[in-house]
């Protein structure tokens, strides 16, 4: 990102609503899948995928046209990262995570940085979990500390997607003052103090980059601070959690779309040679392919669900937040599996390419919060009791 940055100066087309499709379809066809399987091999960045992201208008797709970019919402970010996601899960993460940090950049983050963001020029992610907490994201232990006009910030953070090609962090800490769970900064990437101790090296997702990171004294402005000191918490639950599970479902169905489509054309194109048929006139076979259909179907139409019920502000939203990342990663577990599953020895020998969207899969269950934390959350709002 750093380097696409350099090289290009023009400013990339605004997007318009019913164009986000064809567009997300177009660089997903013809940049990201071209790479995806080396990104995967090599454990490397995807960093073609994300210059023709830029390029294109779509990391500006969700900034204000006040600033350049194209003044669209969380749809238009869910398509995009399901489209993505379905050639190549490790620029569907990067991009997901660009767009949970830049909701809240948007909303409270310095204007130059918003339109460097609208321009395509400037990715950003989160940096939430910590050492310490673990994936209980809103309890960070990491310390923010006022020198003077600056803040100085130490933490470990666990993971942080596109740690070394970030150009800027959203990141928590404890208040600088008060008894409240936490603040949030925007800091930039590289910044004296921050330093990736280990590469990523993932079973899946392995393109993502999301390495822990130490900060050791790294020094800020006051102004870095997002909202309120103290209301990195509100922020966290209002801002970031929605747009995370919305988009990070995407990234699931977009796994799942992948793994469905390549499971039944190779069911459809594999055959016995000494019975005359293919693995697709096996009942058994179709039975787990419509399995897999359904699976994502579901997926597909509780995402939308809890799309809507965002931009409507319904009385449930809260709890199709909670239930849509926790139903399309479970389903995106099953259909993944029975990806495998149907395309036998050739699927274990990676000949079909249905592997890596198992492997990518099993991310979005153990990420904040994981799949068990959703579930109490969601038992805990059945039975009337609070979430923390
Ligand atoms: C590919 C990838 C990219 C990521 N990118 C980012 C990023 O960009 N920014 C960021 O901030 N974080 C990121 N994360 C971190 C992620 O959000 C989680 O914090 C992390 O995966 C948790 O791992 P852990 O080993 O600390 O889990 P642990 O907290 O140790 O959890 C272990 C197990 O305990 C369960 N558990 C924990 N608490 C409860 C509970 N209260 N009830 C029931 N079960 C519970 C969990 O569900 C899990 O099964 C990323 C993670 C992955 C895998």
């Amino acid at each position: 990102m750093r380097h696409a940055s350099e090289v290009r100066l023009s400013h990339p087309p605004s997007i318009a609503p019913e164009e986000v499709t064809s567009v997300a379809d177009r660089v997903a066809t013809e940049v990201v899948a071209a790479h995806a399987a080396d990104v995967d091999a090599r454990g490397r960045f995807p960093a073609e995928a994300v210059a023709a992201l830029g390029a294109s208008g779509l990391l500006g797709v969700v900034s204000a046209a006040s600033v350049g970019g194209s003044g669209q919402s969380l749809r238009a970010a869910v398509t995009v990262v399901s489209r993505v996601a379905r050639e190549c899960g490790s620029t569907g993460m990067v991009t997901c995570m660009h767009y949970a940090g830049t909701a809240v950049i948007e909303a409270l983050g310095a204007e130059a940085v918003r339109t460097e963001i609208a321009a395509g020029r400037h990715l950003t992610t989160l940096a939430f979990s910590e050492a310490g907490s673990r994936s209980h994201f809103w309890a960070p232990l990491s310390t923010a500390t006022a020198d003077g006009d600056s803040i100085v910030l130490d933490a470990r953070k666990s993971w942080v997607t596109s740690a070394r090609q970030a150009n800027s962090i959203v990141w928590s800490s404890k208040p600088v003052a008060g008894d409240k769970p936490s603040t949030l900064w925007h800091v930039p990437n590289p910044t004296a103090g921050l330093t990736v101790p280990a590469a990523f090296d993932g079973m899946g997702l392995r393109g993502n980059d999301s390495t822990p990171m130490n900060a050791d004294g790294v020094r800020v402005p006051a102004s870095a601070r997002l909202g309120e000191d103290g209301g990195g918490f509100d922020l966290m639950m209002g801002t970031v959690l929605p747009w995370f599970a919305c988009m990070s479902a995407g990234v699931s169905v977009g796994l799942m779309e992948a793994a469905t489509a390549r499971a039944a054309a190779h069911c459809a194109g594999t055959g016995f040679a000494h019975l005359g048929a293919n693995l697709a006139d096996l009942p058994t076979i179709r039975a787990y392919l419509a399995r897999m259909r359904i699976r994502t179907d579901q997926a597909k139409c509780l995402l939308d669900d809890a799309v809507a019920a965002i931009e409507a502000g319904r009385p449930d939203t809260m709890l199709r937040v909670l239930e849509v990342r926790a139903s399309a990663a479970e389903n995106a577990l099953e259909v993944t599996e029975l990806a495998m599953r149907v395309c036998g020895g050739a699927a274990f020998r990676k000949e079909v390419g249905v592997d890596r969207a198992f492997r990518d899969a099993r991310a979005a269950g153990v990420m904040a919060p994981t799949t068990d934390v959703l579930y109490d959350f969601i038992g805990k709002a059945l039975v009337g009791l609070p979430l923390f």
